[in-house]
Order: C-alpha cells, then sequence, then structure tokens
C-alpha cells in the first residue's frame, strides 16, 4: 500500500486542514484540494454562528452546488424551490459525517466513499435529505445502512411528483 495523499489545505477562513483524499480517483485529487481551498474548514463550517447566519447559508449552497460537482453527487429532484434547501442539507450532512467519521474517528476515506457516500448517491429525491437534515452525523453509517435495505429501485420513487 503507498502512503496515503496527503494535502495541506488552507481553508477561506484562513485555518489550515490536512485532508486525505485517497477516496478520490488520482486525477480528481488536485481540484477537489483546489476547491476545498475555497470552503470554510470542517470546524468552521459547523452551523454555530448565529449572527452571520444569512450569509452562511448563501455561502453553503454555493458550497454545496460545487462540491456536489466535485464529488460527482447527482442532481436532485423534487420542486425547484426546495432543490437548494436540499442540496445544502445534504452537503452539510455528508460534511459532518465526514468530519465524524475519518478526521475523528476511526474510518479510513475509502470506507467512508464506500459505506457512506456510495448510499448517499443513490438517493436523489430532495424530500428525503430535507427530512433528514438534522441527523445525527455519528448515525449516517446506520442512516445509509438502512437506506440500502430499503430504498426502492431506481424508478419506483414517487419523488418526481413531490409536491
Ligand atoms: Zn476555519
Amino acid at each position: 500500500m503507498s502512503t496515503p495523499p496527503l494535502f495541506s489545505v488552507t481553508h477561506s477562513c484562513g485555518h489550515e486542514w490536512t485532508h486525505d483524499l485517497s477516496a478520490r480517483p488520482a486525477p480528481e485529487r488536485a481540484g477537489f484540494a483546489r476547491w476545498l481551498t475555497s470552503t470554510f474548514c470542517p470546524d468552521c463550517s459547523s452551523p454555530t454562528c448565529e449572527s452571520d447566519h444569512e450569509r452562511k447559508r448563501e455561502a453553503d449552497l454555493k458550497a454545496a452546488a460545487s462540491w456536489a460537482e466535485a464529488t460527482g453527487m447527482p442532481r436532485l429532484e423534487g420542486p425547484r424551490d426546495r432543490i437548494g434547501e436540499a442540496m445544502t442539507a445534504r452537503y452539510r450532512l455528508l460534511r459532518a459525517a465526514y468530519r465524524h467519521h475519518v478526521q475523528r474517528g476511526g474510518m479510513t476515506a475509502e470506507q467512508f466513499a464506500t459505506i457512506i457516500e456510495g448510499p448517499a448517491r443513490s438517493v436523489t429525491c430532495a424530500s428525503w435529505w430535507i427530512d433528514r437534515r438534522d441527523t445525527d452525523p455519528a448515525d449516517t453509517e446506520e442512516l445509509m445502512d438502512h437506506l440500502t435495505a430499503d430504498w426502492p429501485a431506481p424508478g419506483e420513487s414517487d419523488c418526481g411528483r413531490w409536491g
């Protein structure tokens, strides 16, 4: 095994973090690391500060959109005015899960990609993400586990007719 590809990233909040990008295909790593520099660091992106809530919400939506593109997350389906909310919910939940499981827990980035990101990629229903926005990051593994068992086969979801 080679050593994990560690990237030192200075985030837009000014904090420097080291990220293990082994879960990304090698050709995408530099671009992903470059994208990370445009985001707040994992500590600063926790929704703690009420005073700049509004500003953060817009920033989060932008971050969620570029993150979805960088990670190949699918477009979400649902009413147009809920898509942004759902994208932000997905982004926040998965970033929080990453912090919990990989940066603070014992999961490797590769395991995270398989256990969490893989199943997450299969959910394109906006309402599903909005309904689960308050999931404890510690429960995401279980959430995804249920998902693999319970989620209807593609085409069976009534998400397109939602709202
Ligand atoms: Zn920071």
